[in-house]
């Protein structure tokens, strides 16, 4: 657990959040303030502060991260109608919380190229 990082800390159920899965490797839960009828992030518990530092180690635990937000996204009923899914690194493209995060967004329509 990194010091003063906000998910390790959801992680370690120091602060609240509705959880949507969690098993002894990920955490997926609500986003606080929802871009679309469902937005949830995917965690690892490891602390990974962002998509720069991650190694061949974590090859497997990132590919759970993605298999993870297509099942929630198909368990929502959103498998068939579309969802994104995005990890933001860094200021540019607006990374704000540095422990990484798979964004899962559903229920609308999105535009392409994003903002
Ligand atoms: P980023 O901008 O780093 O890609 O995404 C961080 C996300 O975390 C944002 O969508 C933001 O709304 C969400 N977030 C920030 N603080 C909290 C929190 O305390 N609880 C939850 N559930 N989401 C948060
Ligand atoms: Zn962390």
């Amino acid at each position: 657990m990194a010091a003063d990082c906000l998910f390790c800390k959801i992680v370690a159920g120091e602060i609240p959040a509705s959880i949507v899965y969690q098993d002894d490797r990920l955490v997926a839960f609500n986003d606080i303030n929802p871009q679309a009828p469902l937005h949830a992030l995917v965690v690892p518990r490891q602390h990974i502060a962002s998509l720069n530092v991650l190694s061949v180690k974590d090859d497997e635990l990132v590919g759970e991260m993605v298999r993870r937000a297509a099942a929630i996204a198909r368990e929502k009923g959103y498998a068939d109608g579309g969802f994104r899914t995005v990890f933001n690194t860094n200021a540019d493209a607006g990374q704000t919380v540095f422990h990484i995060h798979l964004h899962l967004l559903a229920g609308r329509r999105f535009s392409w190229p994003p903002g």
